[in-house]
C-alpha cells in the first residue's frame, strides 16, 4: 500500500476536503494503521459528522506516529491518539509486529530483521 492507495480507499472520510499530508518517508509500515483508523472512523460516524473531521497530516516524529486532526468530537480524537499508540510496537519499516524503539543515526521504531537492514546499509 502507498500513499495514494490509502487515500483512494477512503472517498467517504476524503469527501469535499484537502486531503492530508502523509509524510512517513520510503516506509510504508505505519501506513495499515492509518488504513484501520480511516475504517474505523467511517464505520463509527456518518457523512455528516465526518464532515467534523479534518484529517491534516501523519508523519513519524521521534519514532512515534503522529497524527494531527481537526476533529469536533472527542471520540475521534481518541481513536487518532489510540491510532498513534500503534506505532509503538509496529515496525515503521515494513509494518511487522513486535518492533521496539532503536537508536540508529536516528530514532526509529524497528523490527528485528528491519533493524539489521538499516544497521547494513
Ligand atoms: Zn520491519
Amino acid at each position: 500500500m502507498n500513499r495514494d492507495h490509502l487515500l483512494r480507499r477512503h472517498p467517504r472520510l476524503f469527501a469535499g476536503k484537502a486531503l492530508p499530508r502523509i509524510d512517513l518517508v520510503d516506509d510504508h509500515g505505519w501506513l495499515p494503521i492509518l488504513d484501520r483508523l480511516f475504517f474505523a472512523l467511517e464505520a463509527e460516524f456518518d457523512d455528516e459528522a465526518l464532515r467534523d473531521i479534518e484529517i491534516v497530516a501523519a508523519y513519524s516524529r521521534n519514532a512515534e506516529l503522529v497524527i494531527e486532526e481537526r476533529a469536533q468530537v472527542r471520540r475521534m480524537r481518541n481513536l487518532c491518539r489510540l491510532a498513534e499508540q500503534d506505532s509503538a510496537r509496529m515496525c515503521e519499516r515494513c509494518g511487522a509486529d513486535r518492533a521496539y524503539l532503536r537508536r540508529h543515526s536516528q530514532l526509529r521504531t524497528l523490527c528485528e530483521h528491519c533493524a539489521v537492514q538499516v544497521v547494513s546499509r
